[in-house]
Order: structure tokens, then sequence, then C-alpha cells
């Protein structure tokens, strides 16, 4: 049985007496395979597991986007009970930021290229709403999808260098059958733009084969990932990266664990995708 808690006192009352270890999965609602994987596995790592759903407006930067994230509780609740997710917190945002809220979260260098700089404020947004959260929860472990790869960084960052005890747990990105990872907002696409977006995989993965192939110049990999995707009519590129698996600064030679990784936009939607090379997992 899943209980839904609102307040912040509820979620603290809940979980006075839950059975530890206890697992976080922080999400932003519209479930999805992704998000159900993360929880399954937070299951199975935990004797209790949180999910909590909150559309953050702090970690958008285009008022926009926040309005039209789809929303629908009884979807997700459905999701979280299929999952046996044992407590779903979901406030209002009163909850979250009460009155007189008044601390940002901004993690340093990690937090800076990539989405940091392409969406201006969205990570001190980010690190904000997960540093409350692992105050509140005090989850032993987190879940996090590698897709927003990024954003697991930062976490780990802000939770090494804030002395939270919190592990963070990074996932694989779960995919559609033709690659395209899975999003909310892919919900946003029209049928012809659903049926070109794999071309972020297609890139991603024809620069990794040309890594493995034995191409270490960055610059090749990043144009062969451009020219893919503009390649795609209905694709408008916003960046593509072949950047430092560490620290995300980009490179010039692939002579080291990398980050491959892309932003495009199909109409008004966003879509951001990655791959790693040269690490185990690449
Ligand atoms: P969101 O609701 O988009 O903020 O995502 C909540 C969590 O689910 C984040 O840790 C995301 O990285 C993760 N996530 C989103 N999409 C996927 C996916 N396709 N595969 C794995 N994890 C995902």
């Amino acid at each position: 049985m899943t209980t839904v808690l609102r307040t912040r006192a509820e979620l603290r009352a809940a979980l006075a007496d839950a059975p530890r270890p206890v697992g976080l999965v922080p999400t932003m609602g519209w479930l999805h395979d992704g998000h159900r994987a993360l929880m399954r596995r937070a299951r199975g790592d935990n004797a209790t597991t949180v999910a909590t759903i909150f559309v953050n407006p702090r970690q958008f930067n285009v008022a926009t986007d926040y309005t039209r994230y789809p929303r629908s509780e009884a979807r997700d609740l459905a999701a979280c009970e299929a999952e046996g997710v044992d407590l779903v917190w979901l406030p209002p945002v009163e909850e979250v930021y009460p009155a007189g809220f008044d601390t940002t979260v901004s993690v340093g260098a990690i937090a800076r290229p990539l989405e940091g700089a392409a969406r201006p404020g969205h990570f001190d947004g980010v690190a904000t709403v997960v540093a409350i959260l692992f105050g509140l929860v005090g989850a032993d472990r987190a879940y996090f999808g590698q897709k927003d790869a990024q954003q697991v960084m930062v976490i780990r960052q802000m939770a090494r260098d804030l002395a939270i005890g919190t592990e963070v747990v990074a996932c694989p990105t779960v995919r559609e059958p033709d690659g395209l990872a899975l999003s909310s907002r892919n919900v946003h696409l029209t049928p012809e733009q659903r049926a070109a977006a794999p071309v972020l995989r297609r890139a991603l993965v024809a620069a990794r084969d040309r890594w493995a192939a034995g191409e270490r110049s960055a610059d090749a990999l990043r144009d062969l990932m451009w020219e893919t995707l503009t390649a795609e009519r209905l694709a408008n590129p916003e960046y593509v990266s072949v950047a430092d698996g560490e620290t995300l600064g980009e490179l010039q030679t692939v002579d080291r664990q990398a980050l491959l990784s892309l932003a495009v936009r199909f109409g008004a939607t966003r879509l951001i995708d990655n791959e790693p090379i040269g690490s185990r997992t690449g």
C-alpha cells in the first residue's frame, strides 16, 4: 500500500517509524518506465522506498516550460502503487518553499557547462530542491537517472560538500525500442517530431562507434554528431559535446573517460541525451 503525504510534517511522521534502509526517488511526475526503473532499484536495495513528485518551479529557466510540464496525480500514484513504493510525497509548492524561504544551493564548476550554460539557474534550482529533499527524508540512498548525467554529478558534488550522508546511485537510461530516451517531455512531440527524435541516439551511437574504431579527435566526433543531427529536418541542435567524464570540460583529444552529450530542440520541446565512452559502461 502506497501512502500519500502532502506536508513536511506528514512526511517526517511517516519516516519516523519506517524500516531502514530508506531509498529515495525524486521525480517531477508524469512517471514513465525510466522513473519506474529507479523505483524498482530502490525497492530492491532498501526496506522503505520513498518517491517524491514535485514539479520544481525553481529549476525551470523558461516559464512556459514550467506551466506546460505534464502533470497527472492519478496516473503517477497508480505507477507508484504498481512499483510498491511505500511513501509518496506530493507537496504543494509552499510546503517545499514555505513563506520566507531564502536559500539557494549553488554548485560550482561541474554545474557551469552544458545544461548549466544552456539553462541559466537550472542547476541552482535542482541542487536547492534536492538538498531540501535529502534533509527532509534522510535517506540512506537516492536514485537518479544517467539520462541526466550532469545532474548526477552536480548532486554528488552537493551531497559531498554539504556532508549529506545519502549515497547517490546512478541508474541506466531507459529507452524506447527505437532508442529515444524516455522523458516526460516526449508527450509534447508531434507524431512527425516523435518519428524524428531517435536522431539523438543515432548521433551518439555514430560518435561512440567512430571512437571505438579509433577516432580520438574530439572535433571529429562533435562534427559527426552535429552532421547527423542537422541531417534531420525537424531537429534543431543546441549543443553537442565531447567532455572530460569527470570535469565536463570540453576535450581536444579523447584520451580518457569521456561523456558524449547533446541537446536538441524539436519545435518548443527540448530533449537531451548522452553516452559515456572510455569507461566501464562505455
Ligand atoms: P524527472 O521527473 O524528469 O525530473 O526525472 C526524475 C528522475 O528520473 C531523474 O533522476 C532522471 O534522471 C530520471 N530519469 C528520467 N528519464 C529517465 C530515463 N529515460 N531513464 C532513466 N532515468 C530517467
